[in-house]
């Protein structure tokens, strides 16, 4: 997906601009809502061409000095990774020589950056933001992020500077695999090792993307693509000491992905990043198999693998289909493993299930244990229905979907998961009215 980068100093409205642009929050059918988790990116999928918008910001400015590297990285990672920039600035405080500084090096850069002077709530502002036609820019996008004013314009900017949507062409025959994690938890060792595997036949015929070099490989009689992500192969570039970076790359590639493999340090245990990266793997309905490595680092006695378990489910509440692996990419221990988990998993993703059989299910869980009456109404369910796999995706027709309780279809998931063996990859259940 293409992605926009909104950057600009702290507090001229950039969090604000990206609510914005959202607009409605969008709804997440799952089997596991309620996640609510802070961050600063999210897919815009209301126009003909969707992207994800990136918020940048985020750092407390400790000083003009230190505010000034903090934006020139931003602004780096953006002119890198993002396919339009949208460079903000405050109309009320007008023109700041941080400003002009980043300006400057923004209008050098060879992708559509947009200027934006915001805070302009009134006809006022307007006047005053004159002073930014000093930079030397031609057009300026004049907003009010708070109120919406000139957002139509910025909008219709935007969508006429994004590349027109390519189709991933989806070979339904390749498993395609992500490893991701913050730099330095081993994911370059662990890819290393995989591949070295006995089992695990290397094509040499590696496609080549426009963001990451991918490499096919064989395991099992089943087709793989590794799809290299930061740190990966592109190791040593500046921008791999932003964290931000790592995130903006794993987010690129787990677009492309199946399979997302998460590697989390034993040592340094989970971390923020870790959870937002998984966070978007969820999201985007992937499956997902937790890897914890360096496994090896540990004292361990009988009850740490229990206790990092039940850390991990703790804090990745949201992934709790998602299998747990404890690994070393040093000695080597279970890593051969890992290819069975994906195996496994990615077989799961790709299942279909007779609409028959679905039927059957469906209605021995409604016989177990009837859905609650709603308005006095009994709720019918009346037919469940496969829709789509990668991930599998149902749709279960019933008379009001406003009455099929969160309980209620927390259970029929469970219901489903249980005899087809979705035991570790996520599913996907739309509740629809049929009269
Ligand atoms: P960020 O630090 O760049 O993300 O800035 P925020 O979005 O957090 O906004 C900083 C402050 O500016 C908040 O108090 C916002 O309510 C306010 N703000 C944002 N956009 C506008 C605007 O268009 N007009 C006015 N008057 N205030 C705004
Ligand atoms: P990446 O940035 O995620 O690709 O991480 P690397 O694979 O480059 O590994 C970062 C550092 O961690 C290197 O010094 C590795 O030797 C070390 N490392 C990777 N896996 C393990 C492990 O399982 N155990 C230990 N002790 N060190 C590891």
């Amino acid at each position: 997906m293409s992605v926009v980068a909104i950057v600009g100093r702290p507090n001229v409205g950039k969090s604000t601009l990206f609510n914005r642009i959202l607009g409605e929050r969008k709804a997440i059918v799952e089997d596991y809502p309620g996640v609510t988790r802070d961050r600063n990116y999210a897919d815009v999928t209301r126009y003909d061409k969707p992207f994800t918008l990136i918020d940048t910001g985020g750092f407390e400015p400790v000083s003009e000095v230190r505010m000034l590297v903090q934006m020139r990285e931003q602004s780096q990672l953006a002119i890198e990774e993002a396919d339009v920039i949208l460079f903000v600035m405050d109309g009320r405080d007008g023109l700041t020589p941080s400003d002009e500084e980043v300006a400057e090096m923004l209008r050098r850069v060879d992708k559509p950056v947009l200027f934006v002077v915001n805070k302009v709530d009134g006809d006022k502002q307007e006047e005053q933001a004159a002073e930014f036609y000093s930079l030397g820019i031609e057009h300026f996008f004049v907003t009010s992020a708070e109120h919406g004013r000139g957002m139509g314009e910025l909008m219709a900017a935007i969508l006429d500077e994004l590349p027109e949507v390519k189709t991933v062409e989806d070979d339904s025959a390749e498993v395609r695999l992500a490893v991701i994690g913050r730099p330095n938890v081993g994911k370059s060792s662990l890819v290393n090792k995989l591949l070295g595997y006995e089992r695990v036949v290397a094509n040499p015929t590696a496609g080549t993307t426009r963001d990451s070099v991918d490499t096919p490989f064989t395991y099992n009689n089943q087709r793989y693509v590794l799809i290299d992500t930061a740190g990966i192969r592109r190791k040593g570039k500046v921008s791999q000491k932003l964290e931000k970076y790592s995130v903006v790359q794993a987010l690129k590639g787990m677009d492309r992905a199946h399979v997302v493999m998460v590697v989390i340090d034993a040592e340094e245990g989970i971390t923020e990043q870790d959870l937002t990266i998984a966070g978007y793997a969820y999201d985007r309905g992937r499956a997902v198999v937790l890897v914890v490595n360096k496994w090896d680092t540990l004292t361990k006695d009988n009850q740490t693998m229990k206790k990092f378990t039940d850390e991990v489910r703790g804090q990745f509440k949201f992934l709790s289909f998602a299998p747990i692996m404890f690994v070393s990419a040093l000695t080597g221990q279970r890593v051969a493993k890992i290819m069975e988990t994906v195996e496994d998993v990615a077989q799961q993703f790709n299942r279909k299930i007779s609409t028959a059989e679905l039927n059957r299910v469906l209605k021995q869980a409604e016989e177990a244990h009837p859905p609650a009456m709603y308005h006095g109404k009994r709720v019918k369910l009346f037919y469940i229905t496969q829709t789509a796999v990668r991930p599998p995706s149902f749709t279960i027709f019933v008379n009001k979907e406003k009455g099929v309780h969160f309980s209620y279809r927390r259970y029929l998931a469970n219901k489903i998961r249980q005899p087809f063996g979705f035991s570790g990859c996520p599913i996907r259940i739309t509740y629809r009215d049929r009269e």
